[in-house]
Order: C-alpha cells, then structure tokens, then sequence
C-alpha cells in the first residue's frame, strides 16, 4: 500500500493500538500529522572521534566493531545491564546500557557499530552511558550529526518516534509540493520533500537552516491567506451603511472637557468611513492603556444612534460593562441617546433598572440605540431591531462562530466589527495576528498625563516601600498589589494573592482595610471587592492578573507587582496603566525574589520606557513571541513552530508571496493542493 498523508498511523507496521493512542496524545493521527510534527531541538553529534581520542564530557560520535558483547542482572536493583566492547582501528572503549534488555538480544559480536553519546568515566576508566547507537547497516537515525529530538509523552520513546518518521520519509521525498512553483523559486526556497527530510534528519546545520526557512516561509504564507481570504470573502457581505452625522459629531466633541487626540481623531474617522461602505468592517483599534479608545468608539455608536441604527458594546467583565455603561450613558444622556446595560446580573435603561423582559422587547423593538453588555449580549435570547455595529473591548478577536451568531441577530446583514486592545503588539506580529482585520492605532497620550514613577524595588528595600505606601493611603489614596498566583506553591516560591493578602492584612497594615480579589471567586464575591475599593472602602487590593484590563480606578495611585519577573514588560506595562488615572502623581514598584541580573535589567526597562508599544518589542526580542500575549491570546502561536516571528523580511515576503497570489483570481481555485494544505491546518481553530 503506498502512504499516503491522510494514511493513518495506526496501519503503519510497527504501530500497535497502545502506540497509535500515545502519538494520539501528540496530536498524531495521520502520516501528515507525522511528518509535520517537528524535532523541537537537535542532539548535535557531529564531532567524529577515533577512540583513542575520546574525553570524558566530550559529546561525540564513534563508529566500531562489537567485540564482545553480554547482558546481567544488577545484583540489587534486578536491572539489567547489558555491557560492550567496541573496538575501531586506535583502542577500545566499554559501553554501558542500563535496562534495555532487547539490546542484548538484537546486537552480537562482530556487529559494525555507530554510538553517539556523552563520554562517561574519568581519563582512567573511559566508557559510555546509555548512548545512542545502531547499527551502520541502517541508515543514520539516532547517531552521527544533528539528531531530532521531538516532544514526547509518557510510553513513547525518541527512538520510537524517530523510528517512525524516519519510515515515513520515503513519502516526503514524493510529496508533491503544495507551493506554486512560482514562490518557489522567487523565494529561493527548497522544495517541500527536502525541507521535510531536512527538517528531521539534518545532513548539516546549514541544510537545517535551509529547511527551517522553507517550513517557517509556509507558516507565515499559509496563515496570510487563510487571514486575507477571509477578509476577502467578509467583503462580499453586506453591512449597513451607516451615515456620518459630521454637525452632531462636531458639537458632541465640543462640548468633552477635553481635545481630541490627533490620533484619536485619526482612529475615528478611519471608523466612520468604514462604516459608511456597506460592507462590513473588520477593524482593531489598538492604543495604550487609557488612551482614550472608548471615546473612539463612542464616536461609532453616536453616528451609528444618530442614523438610526443600534450598536452594543461588548465588555469582558460586568465590571468592565457597568463602567462603559455609567460613562456612556453620562455622555449620550445630553444628546437623546438611549443606552442600556444587559448583564446577568443587571438590566439598565438610561439609569433605571428594568425587568429582563422589557429590556430585551426595547433591544428588539430599537428603543435601545446603545447596548452595553457581557457575553450575555449574544445568547440567543437577545434580539436587536437593527443591529449595526458591534465593539468589542478587551477580549480576543471575534471569532467566524460569534460572527454568525451576530449576523443572525443583524437579519442577514453583517454588522461592522469593532475591537478594543491595549494590549500592543509589534507591528510585524500584528499582520500576522490580525492579517484579517483593519488596524487604527492610537500612539498619543492625552495631554496632561503624568508619568508614573516606576521603581524596581530591592527585597533590603521592601520595609521601605510599605512605609511609602502607608504614606500615601494616609494621604487618602489606594493601592494594588498584584501577585501571579492564587494558591501558595511550594514548588515555585511564588507569591500568591492568599499568602499576601494574609500578611498585608494581618501583619502589615492591620489597621487598614485590605481586599482580596482573583478570578476563582464567585463573581458577586468580584462584584462586591471591587465595589468597595471603588468606593474606598478598601485601601489595598490584593488581587491576580484579573485587575489588568479595565478596571477604573482614578483614586488609585501605587501599583506594587510582587513577583514581576514572572510577567511580560507589556503585561506589566498593563498593570501599570490601573494608576495614574487621576491628576494625582502615581508609582508602580517592581518586586522580584530573583537577583538575576538579566531579570533586573528587563524590569529596569519599565522604569525609563512608557511606551507600551516599544515594550513589546523588547519582549518580543528578549523573550519570544509566546509573551508578548497573555496566556489565552497566545493560541494563534501554536500554528508556529518553525516560523521566526522576529523575522520581519519573512513576514513581509510570506504576506507579500499571498497577497501577489490571491490578486488575479481572488481564490485558491486554482491551487488545490494550497487548499488542502489550508484546511488541513485548521488555522481557525486556532485563532478562535
Ligand atoms: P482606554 O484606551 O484605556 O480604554 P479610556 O477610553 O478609558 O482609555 O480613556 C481613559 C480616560 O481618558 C477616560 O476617563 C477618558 O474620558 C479620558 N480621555 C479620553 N480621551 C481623552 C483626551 N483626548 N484628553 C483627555 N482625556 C481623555
Ligand atoms: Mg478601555
């Protein structure tokens, strides 16, 4: 039977039902899946040595004859140990294997040998330890060069896996390449069969960077078209057209307390074009923590309200949604706009609570203009008259399922789409991220901001800093303390929010009142904390990383993050921008139990940049793309495993390689096996 990608695993010789359920665990199922699953790094064994020459520590490759050969039970353990001599042309030298009894039985005397391993022992007795080895009949595997080591799981062994890529190669060779020959040789890239076997057995490091470039290039091209079709195919939808109001938008910014932002003013107008189009905006406006991205998109909402239309706001917390809703509801109330709350906890219509039922007859009426919410915006249950915006704050991107959703509730038409971040991210993850979505960024701060005085505190220093603290809630402010974890960990000498919250309550400020707050309480127990340090109630808030986004806090002015290291700078730069939201000076101290020097000089960083946009470029340089997300953002990542996203030449030709391909015809119609390649990645599942 020839292989075949989609050939299972579990018809393969050699895979027995236990082992088609272990690589089930790695995600394996099909020969695709296989030859796709990557080493994560290379044993180097490279360096050929005669025996004479060996060292101890020295990581070589040796080749000889089996002299003599035997196995025996270890008189205590019952373990068997299986004992060599292996002979080449300069000495001899004793190989060890401890517990592979069939190592015994498959190799004998006489046997040509290629061992890879560290060299055990000392200058007078040299030998190795379990190395790697086989025989130099085969073809080179476990020994000899770069060899693969890939993710394991528990039953599974690396030479089981390499084993079973090293079957499936002959497949690779005659893969046929799902790349037009065209990117191929602009790109200058090799072809896919020898990008794969190179991939999993490297006949030198250079071939290996080659091999990478190629499946990296594919990474990124495959999700930019898999991003720009279905930009394109959202374009073919119909979206209301909603009309700029340019008089009532004149007179509503005037009458703010403040200017507009040059930026901001940029950001709304790239909206309100959009939305006039009658075809469905996708679009990110993307800007610092309070850089006055509501406003923005309140400048959306009032025109979409002025034309008739409804828009609902989509928050991440009911928190979150109850503030959007006291803010809007207070700017809109001059203007006639009527502006409800629908959480599951509460039902508001300009100010007044109402019964769940009257408030979704006025959402489905067209009482309501602006819809302010939770999740709880899209069940089912909820209905709207005419639909025509939705903004989204603080949450992932929207997803092709709640966009269905959506449009159902929008009769047929596709509402524009609108979503919120603080979070930056560089410019060349960003067209990878969101390839499919509008970008308007806000870089400005509004004027009149001051900057908040970061400190990395030293653990000698810490008294120092509560007394500091203590100043400042004497003088009438707040305080959070932000740690990474909920539980105390034995193993990690983490500072948990419960640990702290004891001694912040107890023993350090006992006479204050100090809260508690992280994402396994029950949400009225949420509800009710942050209440009561809105309300001052509370002086200090313990709390997780719950408090990063949103949270509105003018009162607050000291930030304290107990164990920073542990977060990215933009992660940091988030909990950051909870404080100074006021006209009152405001201070963030870093914390950290590791005196590393790297560590220190990262978090140093904090102090001098307030950038959030720069900070996130240095994570991305210091440590990867994995952080510069959240854990829950960074899903899109595992479509990457080759690809270098610092690489931004590779970004720009894999966008650029998709965007010259998809411009005549507009599909892929003429590129199956680019289609196939496509829905095999299920890029969506990833990024939704
Ligand atoms: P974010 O971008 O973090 O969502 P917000 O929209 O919550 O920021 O704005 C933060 C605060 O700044 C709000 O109180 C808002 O009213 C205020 N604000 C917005 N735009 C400006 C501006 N141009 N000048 C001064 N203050 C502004
Ligand atoms: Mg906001």
């Amino acid at each position: 039977m020839p292989l075949l990608l989609d050939t299972k695993v579990s018809e393969l010789n050699k895979v027995g039902k236990a082992m088609s359920s272990r690589l089930k665990r790695l995600g394996i199922e099909t020969v695709r899946d296989l030859i796709f699953y990557y080493p994560f790094r290379y044993d180097d064994f490279s360096y050929q040595a005669k025996i004479k020459e060996l060292e101890p520590g020295a990581v070589v490759t040796v080749a000889g004859q089996i002299e003599l050969i035997e196995s025996k039970r270890s008189p205590r353990k019952r373990k068997i140990i299986t004992e060599a001599l292996l002979t080449d042309d300069t000495g001899t030298v004793k190989i060890i294997w401890f517990n592979q009894p069939w190592i015994g039985k498959t190799l004998k005397a006489g046997d040509n040998l290629m061992v890879s391993g560290k060299v055990s022992g000392d200058l007078f007795n040299i030998y190795f330890s379990s190395p790697n080895y086989e025989k130099m009949t085969q073809e080179r595997t476990n020994t000899g060069g770069l060899v693969p080591v890939y993710p394991l799981t528990e039953g599974l062994t690396q030479k089981q896996i390499r084993f079973l890529i090293r079957s499936v190669i002959p497949a690779v060779e005659s893969l046929p390449d799902y790349l037009p020959a065209g990117i191929i040789s602009n790109e200058k890239l090799w072809s896919l069969g020898r990008a794969l076997r190179e991939v999993h057995f490297p006949a030198s490091a250079a071939n290996l960077r080659s091999a990478r470039y190629r499946l990296g290039f594919d990474e990124l091209f495959l999700l930019q078209l898999w991003s720009q079709l279905n930009k394109k195919q959202l374009k073919q939808e119909r979206a209301p057209a909603v009309s700029f109001f340019p008089e009532e938008t004149k007179r509503f910014v005037s009458q703010l307390p403040f200017a507009l932002t040059a930026d901001q003013k940029k950001a709304a107008w790239e909206i309100i074009k959009d939305l006039d189009r009658g075809q469905p905006m996708n679009r990110l406006l993307e800007g610092d923590v309070g850089s006055g991205k509501t406003l923005v998109a309140l400048l959306a909402m009032y025109n979409a309200a002025l034309g008739g239309w409804q828009s609902a706001l989509m928050a991440p917390t009911e928190i979150l949604a109850g503030q959007h809703y006291k803010n809007i509801a207070k700017l809109m109330e001059p203007w006639g706009i009527n502006v409800g709350l629908l959480t599951r906890t509460q039902k508001l219509f300009n100010g007044e609570k109402l019964a769940k039922r009257e408030f979704l007859k006025r959402c489905r009426e067209g009482g309501l203009a602006i819809i302010i919410g939770t999740h709880a915006l899209i069940q089912k249950e909820v209905e709207f008259k005419n639909l025509a915006l939705v903004v989204i704050d603080e949450q992932h991107r929207f997803g092709v399922e709640q966009r269905k959703a959506l449009k159902q509730k929008a009769k047929g038409q596709v509402p524009h789409f609108l979503s919120l971040t603080a979070t930056p991210i560089p410019r060349s993850l960003s067209l990878i991220v969101y390839g499919d979505l509008d970008l308007s960024i806000i870089r400005e701060m509004p004027a009149g901001r001051k900057e908040i005085i970061t400190k990395v505190v030293a653990p000698a220093n810490r008294q120092a800093a509560y007394e500091f603290i203590a100043g400042q809630i004497a003088a009438g402010r707040q305080v959070f303390v932000i740690c990474p974890l909920i539980d105390p960990s034995d193993k990690l000498g983490v500072r948990s929010v419960k640990e702290e919250f004891e001694k912040l309550d107890k023993q350090i400020f006992p006479h204050l009142a100090v809260g508690l707050l992280h994402g396994k309480l029950p949400s009225e127990e949420k509800e009710r904390v942050l209440g009561d340090f809105a309300a001052n109630r509370l002086k200090l808030l313990v709390a997780t990383s719950v408090v990063e986004v949103g949270i509105d806090i003018p009162n607050a002015t000291v930030m304290m993050i107990e164990g920073a290291e542990r977060f990215g700078l933009a992660q940091l730069h988030q909990f950051r921008g909870r404080v100074g939201r006021s006209g009152f000076q405001s201070y963030c101290f870093l914390f950290s139990d590791i005196l590393d020097p790297l560590v220190l000089e990262r978090l140093n960083y904090l102090a001098v940049c307030h950038d959030g946009f720069v900070l996130a470029n240095k994570d991305l340089e210091l440590r990867g793309a994995g952080n510069v997300f959240g854990a829950e953002q960074s899903g899109f990542l595992n479509a990457f495993k080759i690809a270098d996203l610092g690489d931004l030449g590779l970004i720009a030709a894999a966008k650029k390689a998709a965007e010259d391909l998809l411009r005549p015809a507009g599909d892929l119609a003429d590129y199956p096996l680019l289609q196939n390649q496509l829905k095999s990645l299920k890029f969506s599942g990833h990024l939704e």
